[in-house]
């Protein structure tokens, strides 16, 4: 049976600056490490045929409806800004309805070069195929808004990086839209009023539909944004690159690169090998986000007619958004520790916990998910600096109705974790995808006790610690 994916493509009718028509580059043997059928499923797509979803995954075979385009973007990268970036080596093949009627786009990512590729071969290898499609499902289980992994191949090529050569993949990946801060940036940049306009009017249409004008917009992403850094934290997330070119206009998380989950807990953890001053920092990232918005403020001035009251205006609500992200960590925090709704004085003692856990190298998630249990002492170096916490904690959860109730949603027993995640590209390079199938399984269901899969909320051993992340270019 062939593939039927119901396209119903709106970016392709924006204006042609927007975008490059663009067709993949037909790979030597597509053959398929994954497909994701109950995203599929959601996505209207229908097919039983695993030579044709690789065919059509690997971009050798182009689905009926699809129009593919690489779009451009601007960016701050680590601060700096490039005003021209793009799809390098990514390909939006055409957008669907999915069951619930919101529109999502579906992409190739590693399907060769395009106008925007630079320096770059426009393909990626294995590992950060497998690692994004992990990660970001797993993402997607622990309940944060994120783009999903539909498919991974191999293209049967070799890929050549640094470490010499690399077999090579395509990860197709959906989103509820690739609209980037950067994007905004891009026509602003260029002074182009008309592509700003209908850059802003194509994403209310598209996302936030009950906005009116450019400052209830940015007030909606910046929502959106808090809540999200937020709840990244509260997993112990590091997305390790947040560029303005990776920061969704949706609220989704996007772009997984160098990204990493904490093991043991420390504020200014960073793993990425690009991030040499912690720039993207676990706890920058609430600073970093703000800056990040500053920077959507500044794109969308020239929509607005009285620019100075503009600037004012923006400057208010960006300037509103720490409080913003205080606010939902505190929320999000609070369900970590039982609490439904966390006062100030309950941050405090949050924050007196994970200043415990950072001077005792007290495992970020082992830790809160053993906080109800009462073995959370086991994880600090010294027990006591547990117990003295927990007397407060303890008298504070009496005025809770149901704290472990709680919890138990908010604290998962599963993250990918880094060595995790490094052992299961290593067995995947060597032909053996069964680590790979593995995580996938365990971390559907982060949240659920699954004592046969006890190894994977194991803390790495030391010689297993990973130090460093690398970006998937
Ligand atoms: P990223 O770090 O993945 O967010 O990518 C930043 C920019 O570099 C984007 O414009 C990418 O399309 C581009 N890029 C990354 N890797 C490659 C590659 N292998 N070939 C071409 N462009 C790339
Ligand atoms: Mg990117």
């Amino acid at each position: 049976m062939n593939m039927n994916i119901p396209f119903q493509n709106t970016y392709v009718h924006l204006p042609p600056r927007f975008f490059t028509r663009q067709t993949a580059v037909p790979v030597k043997a597509p053959r398929v490490i994954r497909f994701n059928a109950p995203l599929a499923d959601e996505l209207g797509i229908t097919c039983d045929d695993s030579i044709e979803i690789a065919e059509v995954f690997a971009g050798n075979r182009q689905p009926g409806g699809a129009d593919p385009l690489a779009q451009a973007y601007a960016g701050h990268q680590f601060g700096g800004f490039s005003p021209q970036l793009g799809d390098g080596r990514a390909l939006l093949l055409g957008e669907v309805i999915d069951s619930a009627g919101q529109r999502r786009d579906i992409q190739l990512k590693g399907s060769g070069p395009t106008p925007y590729s630079r320096m770059g071969d426009g393909r990626a290898w294995l590992g950060p195929v497998l690692r994004e499609y992990v990660v970001s499902e797993a993402m997607h289980a622990l309940g944060l808004p994120t783009t999903r992994a539909l498919a991974a191949v191999t293209t049967g090529e070799t890929v050549y990086r640094e470490a010499g050569g690399l077999p090579g993949a395509i990860l197709t990946r959906v989103a509820s839209s690739h609209l980037r801060v950067g994007t905004f940036q891009y026509f602003a940049a260029r002074r182009d009023q008309d592509g700003l306009q209908a850059l802003y009017d194509y994403t209310v249409a598209r996302h936030y539909p009950h906005v009116e004008g450019p400052a209830h917009l940015l007030a909606e992403v910046i929502r959106r944004q808090a809540r999200l850094i937020a709840g990244w934290m509260a997993v112990g997330f590091i997305h390790g690159v947040m560029n303005t070119d990776n920061t969704a206009i949706s609220g989704e998380t996007i772009d997984y690169g160098p990204c990493a989950f904490m093991d043991a807990y420390h504020p200014q953890t960073v793993f990425s090998s690009i991030d040499a001053h912690g720039r993207y920092a676990y706890d920058n990232q609430a600073h970093v986000i703000v800056w990040n918005m500053a920077q959507l403020a500044t794109a969308l001035v020239p929509l607005m007619p009285d620019q100075d009251e503009a600037i004012e205006d923006f400057t208010a609500l960006v300037h509103a958004m720490p409080d913003q992200i205080e606010t939902e960590w505190r929320s999000a925090f609070g369900r970590k520790i039982g609490i439904a709704r966390a006062t100030t004085a309950d941050a405090a003692l949050i924050g007196d916990l994970l200043a415990r856990m950072a001077d005792n190298r007290a495992d970020f998630t082992n830790t809160f998910r053993a906080l109800y249990s009462g073995s959370a002492r086991d994880q600090f170096l010294d027990p006591a600096a547990f117990d003295d916490w927990e007397t407060q904690w303890r008298a504070r959860l009496t005025a809770e109705q149901d704290p472990k109730g709680i919890m138990a949603i908010a604290n998962p027993a599963f993250i990918p974790r880094n060595h995790r995640i490094e052992q299961m590209i290593e067995a995947a390079v060597s032909g053996d995808f069964a680590p790979f199938e593995r995580l996938l399984t365990v971390l559907a269901n982060p949240y659920q006790d699954q004592p046969e899969a006890s190894d994977l909320a194991r803390p790495p051993h030391p010689s297993e610690v990973v130090q460093q992340t690398y970006c998937g270019t």
